[in-house]
């Protein structure tokens, strides 16, 4: 066998560290497990990762591939990099705008940061983002609505802290399992609870102190409603609200009768009061694809990061925690030069701009002056153009986009 060598699990949004051993005689990995130095998973490593790592559903490629007369065949790496760069040149020699790059969620802190240096400071085109900010197209423009810039405030190291867990729109229990140890050690404890909102009896249903068991496609109405039972409890934490946010009358006044909502939620009143008063605790709300990927995406994070300013449970032990699909969604996002420069450096600050352009040592006028179209319409500008050429990194639009086919 080979060293143990430490890595990622890239099979969901937990990210633990694995340790992998690979075989010496051919291709592959003979053994996969938990790293126990890793902060997230302290050696835990769940089945599906350990399993659809060591043995992933196809073929490893070991051999990079050229299209020739339709058919992939295998190629050297010389030719294969000769191409690319010569397409690349071609390309750009048009516009900056001459090359598209995908990168994804799968990715490195280190490898988005490279890829955004390259696409923005190399290529210099607008064509640039990720697959990271379509699932979580929502989430992302809701943090920056509420907050300016695109991260949840709170980290694993909150949850032992937190003594309300809302879980809604998602099955962490199934979905992110690692992370769910540390909801449901945390939920556990003597004054912890659990609630979940969702339509199914999940799997993450089955621990829960109360299941708000919503109509679908109903979680903004119910998210209003709590809100306005906050606020007919006089639960608001106002010195919070008066410190740190700007609008809120303005939202109260926006906000539905309880009863009237709860109807469209299909829930009793009594659950929404239950879920306001939990709410006075130190609360961490976390999300999902159920809220994300709806036409009410947006609108829906946005109403639940309301809930956590509202009540000040944005704070250590508390805050808006929306869980991603992959496992460095979020770096991906802080990393790779697609709506802020690395580091949350706003896009459109010519500092910013200039401080990323001299540390890349690239003339300041090649970095876009927009972060461009998202996912979507980038593949609807490869097809239209201007781009020539499509470099993607771990993604598969084709099968990811919608209306693919
Ligand atoms: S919880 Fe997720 S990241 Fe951790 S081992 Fe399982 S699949 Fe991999």
């Amino acid at each position: 066998m080979t060293e143990w060598t430490p890595t990622t699990c890239m099979r969901c949004a937990v990210g633990c560290g694995h340790l992998q051993q690979g075989y010496t005689n051919h291709y592959g990995l003979d053994t996969v497990r938990g790293d126990a130095s890793h902060p997230v998973n302290r050696g835990l490593a769940c089945q599906r990762g350990i399993d659809e790592t060591a043995n992933p559903d196809g073929k490893w490629l070991t051999r990079p591939l050229i299209r020739e007369e339709g058919t992939l065949v295998p190629t050297s790496w010389e030719t294969a990099i000769g191409t690319v760069v010569s397409c690349v040149e071609d390309a750009l020699a048009e516009s900056s705008d001459g090359v598209a790059v995908l990168g994804s969620g799968q990715q490195t802190n280190e490898a988005a940061y490279a890829l955004g240096k390259l696409a923005r400071g190399g290529f210099g085109t607008r064509y640039y983002d990720a697959n990271t900010t379509l699932c979580m197209a929502s989430a992302v423009t809701a943090y920056y609505q509420a907050f300016g810039s695109d991260a949840p405030p709170p980290t694993y190291e909150d949850i032992p802290d937190a003594r309300t867990h809302v879980v809604w729109g998602a099955n962490p229990a199934v979905a992110h399992p690692v992370m769910y140890r540390w909801i449901a050690d945390s939920a556990s404890d003597d004054d912890g609870e659990l609630i979940v909102v969702d339509p199914v009896e999940s799997e993450t249903v089955d621990d829960a102190d109360l299941h708000a068991q919503v109509d679908p496609g109903t979680d903004l109405a119910f998210a209003r409603a709590v809100l306005a039972q906050i606020v007919a409890d006089d639960a608001v934490d106002r010195e919070f609200v008066a410190e740190a946010t700007t609008g809120f009358e303005a939202t109260v006044d926006s906000l539905p009768a309880v009863e009237e909502a709860t109807e469209t939620a299909g829930v009793p009143v009594e659950t929404v009061e239950r879920v306001a008063d939990a709410m006075t605790d130190s609360t961490l709300v976390y999300w999902g694809m159920g809220v994300n990927q709806s036409v009410q995406g947006t609108a829906t994070s946005r109403a639940l990061i309301d809930l956590c300013l509202a009540t000040g449970n944005v704070r250590p032990g508390s805050g808006p925690f929306s869980l991603t699909g992959q496992a460095n969604s979020m770096g991906t996002r802080v990393c790779s030069s697609k709506g802020t420069w690395p580091g949350q450096r706003e896009f459109t600050d010519p500092e910013q701009r200039r401080t990323v352009a001299d540390a890349w040592d690239v003339p300041r006028d090649r970095l876009p002056d927009d972060p461009g179209p998202g996912p979507v319409g980038i593949v609807d500008a490869v097809a239209d153009g201007p781009p020539e050429v499509c470099w993607t990194v771990a993604t598969n639009p084709v099968a990811g986009m919608p209306d693919a086919s």
